[in-house]
């Protein structure tokens, strides 16, 4: 995995915002039978600003960068998933310091930290059918030394598994039994944002 510097890191947020362009439609559909109908309108809000106040800002450092993008997300997308993807990505930032540079195993670190604040707001856990289910297998890939493109893929068998469970937690949660067959589409985001990872390279 080679080391992720601050281009690497604007890199990856552009990536992931390229991606939530391309997937807002469908991303929208999954939270139509489940919740809201606006996952993938929010999460597109959110990532056209934190592109802009990336470019405003111009972060020296990764974690500088990934705090920008989590602030950003948290103060502009109304919704569970702002606040839960903003304190992924500011609490990862915070993490990651001020170093230059951050290697595969300093960024599992980071993540698991933001893995940690994700639980600590939102109380899910692994089996409840949000994005935590997508999450902490990613994050443990990277953990166990795994690359991104492992990650990924530990990230979308995650957003699988979800279709079969019932939702405790979030706007799913409120039909019960009757939320199962569908797939989280937090949890399909979180896919999104790790493939994002791989592509950039970095990671
Ligand atoms: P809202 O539900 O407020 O309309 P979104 O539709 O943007 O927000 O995001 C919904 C996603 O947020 C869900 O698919 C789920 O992955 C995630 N989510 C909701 N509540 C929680 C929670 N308490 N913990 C973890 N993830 C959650
Ligand atoms: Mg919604
Ligand atoms: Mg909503």
């Amino acid at each position: 995995n080679p080391a992720l510097t601050a281009a690497g890191a604007r890199e990856w947020l552009q990536r992931f915002a390229t991606a939530v362009d391309e997937h807002a439609a469908e991303l929208t559909d999954l939270d139509r039978p489940i919740g809201d109908s606006d996952h993938g309108v929010n999460l597109q809000r959110g990532t056209r600003a934190v592109l802009a106040a990336l470019e405003a800002a111009d972060p020296p450092t990764p974690g500088a960068a990934l705090t920008k993008a989590g602030s950003t997300l948290v103060s502009t997308v109304g919704g569970a998933s702002g606040p839960l993807f903003g304190t992924l990505l500011r609490r990862t930032g915070k993490a990651l310091g001020d170093s230059g540079s951050v290697d595969g195993a300093a960024l599992a670190t980071g993540l698991r930290a933001g893995l940690d604040a994700v639980v600590a707001l939102g109380g899910a856990q692994v089996g409840d059918a949000t994005l935590v289910d997508a999450l902490a297998p990613a994050v443990e890939a990277l953990e166990a030394g795994g690359s991104a493109a492992e990650a990924a893929e530990a990230a979308e068998r995650g957003a699988a598994s979800t279709d079969d469970l019932v939702a405790r937690k979030g706007r799913a949660s409120y039909l019960g039994d009757r939320g199962t067959g569908h797939r989280d589409p937090g949890a399909v985001s979180i896919a999104l944002l790790f493939a994002a990872l791989a592509g950039s390279g970095a990671g």
